[in-house]
């Protein structure tokens, strides 16, 4: 298989009390298996129509492909932004360049804040490196893949698909948003940042 599940990289009840142990264990094994096993479904579909030299089914699987890979590279992402000893703020070229691209910390939390809390239906608050104006830019994502800014390399994602806390948090979803900032790998998101600056 192509695609592969990650392993969590902590305990499933590492993240309480800001995200229970039943909502990682479901979003993980089901939702995020799920994407990596309709991604994979997906390769196989077109290597199918490959061989058979028909192509009219094309577009939908090509849809279905764009959204399940984007589905698990969001969530692997997303899990490694995040571990049990997180929360604070950044150091290092990380803070330097926050602050530069968004005036301060408090400045980019407000807007990744209401950006991911604002995201239409199901999708994604994003930190994402652009290389063309070697900026870091803040974006949503609806679904998995639409409205973001191409070229783009993910740095740090919230996850705001209902599944990602309903269970805990019910309709409240900016209430997740903001507990999410106490589970932040800093360190996880710094070394993103190095590798796609480049
Ligand atoms: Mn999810």
């Amino acid at each position: 298989m192509t695609y592969e599940l990650p392993a969590l990289p902590y305990a499933y009840n590492a993240l309480e009390p800001h995200l229970d142990e039943q909502t990682v264990r479901l979003h993980h094994d089901k939702h995020h298996a799920g994407y990596v096993a309709g991604a994979n479904a997906a390769l196989a579909k077109l290597e199918v129509l490959r061989k058979e030299g028909d192509f009219s089914t094309v577009k939908g699987i090509e849809r279905d492909l764009a959204f399940h890979v984007s589905g698990h590279v969001n969530h692997t992402i997303f899990w490694e932004s995040m571990g049990p000893d997180g929360g604070g703020e950044p150091k290092g070229e990380l803070a330097t360049q926050l602050n530069k691209d968004f005036g301060s910390f408090a400045a980019f939390k407000g807007q990744f804040s209401a950006a991911t809390t604002q995201v239409e239906g199901s999708g994604w608050g994003i930190l994402a490196w652009e290389p063309t104006a070697k900026k870091l830019v803040v974006m949503q994502a609806e679904n998995h893949q639409n409205t973001g800014i191409q070229g783009t390399i993910p740095v740090m994602l919230c996850d705001v698909w209902e599944h990602a806390y309903y269970l805990h948090y019910q309709n409240r979803r900016a209430d997740w948003v903001a507990s999410f900032w106490n589970l932040v790998n800093w360190n996880a998101v710094a070394k993103r940042f190095t590798a796609a600056r480049g």
